[in-house]
């Protein structure tokens, strides 16, 4: 039998919503449907259910937080905010917290993100661990759209409305001007309440000694949210966006899904249900130095989460065209002047080297002055080397956090990157 992913222990399992089943049976529209990334190029439209909580966590301590839950809805949320609303929020912070944290854990572990700091939080959840103090709650809103000749705006409640934020929606964002794998964010947005949750990692004292530069960068950041705090009662801030214009920024991170962009290489390559990607690098491209043709489809794999989380771990590259030369790769010098003008263009090899292959080996060999000892080995300069470590972790996290990726995958990445670069060299 499985483990129950909160109380650990081993009981059958049962179906726990992501998204409480309340909220479609509220408004069974067919517009409103379950968002779900790791559905690609196409949106879910089912209920989205996981199935490793037992029977006794479901039904105590977790559906008594989604009664809560759907009691603030139906008394507040459910009303959209206008730019002219005054509207209150009165709530209990901590059941509010507790199950905001149930569906960021619950989404986590769909989604394979972050659930190595949200998993701390499992008895907290439960209620049977007190709230850290040290978890932090905003709330943005988000106005229905109005619009004028060229552009959309917050309404007002006597506008004329061209679209609500009639949605659940549970996902991750990010802190401009702060890189830390050290807290996990996550934004649970229902209807024109957006929460923004900030979870901080408790296995160490790092994302503590982080909190003051967090909060630093969330208010440079200057987007209109409040913090909820243990008061109970808040006055709502008003909306500074509307429902199209929000939903055009989550697009923007969701371009396949949405078929705003049509690349047909990335596109076969997502829907291909096999692992592996394999990019050959032609020797007439090598022959001219014209790196634009490998760099326009590395530059697609960057272009948005979507794709990123979609391809990593899956791609090899190899150079073609070479077979009937006696010299190995990395001796032939205009091979080594390609994949170091490729190199210095896109440096984001590490999120997508596939675990079992070993291009990162190829390229580290290539890219520091190898020479072939005596003994037929490969010797190689490991000042350079290193140097070139530090660029690719560092272009590794750079990665994750301009697309949110979790903690859990870097982590991961960099251990399967230090296996095949060291794989058998000198
Ligand atoms: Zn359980």
């Amino acid at each position: 039998m499985p483990i129950c992913s909160y109380c650990d222990q081993d009981k059958a399992a049962t179906r726990e919503h992501i998204i409480p089943s309340w909220y479609y049976q509220h408004d069974p529209s067919p517009d409103d449907v379950g968002f779900m990334e790791r559905a690609k190029g196409k949106i879910v439209k089912t209920e989205l259910v996981i199935r490793d909580v037992c029977g006794d966590c479901n039904n105590g301590s977790l559906s008594e937080l989604d009664a809560y839950g759907k009691e603030l809805f139906l008394s507040h949320l459910a009303r959209y905010v206008f730019k002219d609303s005054s509207e209150s929020l009165c709530y209990d912070y901590e059941r509010l917290v507790r199950w905001l944290l149930k569906i960021s854990y619950n989404s986590a572990r769909a989604h394979d993100s972050d659930t190595e700091i949200l998993a701390q939080y499992k008895k907290i959840i439960l209620g049977e661990q007190a709230l850290p103090a040290s978890v932090i709650l905003r709330l943005r809103t988000i106005a229905p759209a109005t619009h004028g000749v060229y552009a959309v705006f917050p309404a007002n409640k006597d506008s004329v409305i061209a679209d609500r934020p009639a949605w659940f929606r549970v996902g991750v964002f990010r802190v401009k001007k702060f890189d830390s794998m050290y807290w996990a964010f996550r934004h649970i947005t229902i209807n024109s309440y957006s929460f923004l949750l900030y979870v901080p990692d408790l296995s160490s004292s790092h994302a503590s000694s982080e909190a003051d530069s967090l909060m630093s960068a969330v208010a440079a950041e200057n987007d209109g949210s409040i913090l909820i705090n243990s008061t109970g009662r808040l006055v709502v801030p008003e909306p500074r966006i509307d429902s199209i214009s929000f939903n055009m920024n989550h697009i923007g991170q969701f371009p396949i899904t949405y078929k705003v962009v049509e690349s047909n290489v990335i596109k076969t390559a997502l829907d291909n249900q096999f692992g592996l990607v394999n990019y050959w690098i032609d020797r007439k491209d090598i022959e001219e130095q014209n790196i634009s043709n490998a760099l326009a489809f590395l530059n697609d794999l960057t272009s948005s989460r979507e794709v990123c989380m979609g391809l990593k771990e899956r791609l090899e590259l190899s150079v073609h065209g070479y077979n009937d030369d006696s010299r190995e790769i990395y001796e032939i010098p205009e091979v080594i002047a390609f994949l170091r003008a490729l190199n210095e263009a896109w440096p984001y090899w590490m999120l997508f080297q596939h675990p079992e292959f070993t291009w990162l080996q190829v390229m580290a060999v290539c890219l520091c002055s190898p020479t072939r000892t005596k003994d037929g080995k490969v010797a190689f300069d490991h000042e350079e080397m290193s140097e070139l470590m530090t660029k690719w972790f560092c272009s590794l996290n750079e990665l994750c956090h301009k697309f949110a990726i979790s903690l859990t995958v870097n982590k991961r990445v960099s251990a399967q990157a230090q296996s095949i670069l060291t794989k058998g060299l000198v």
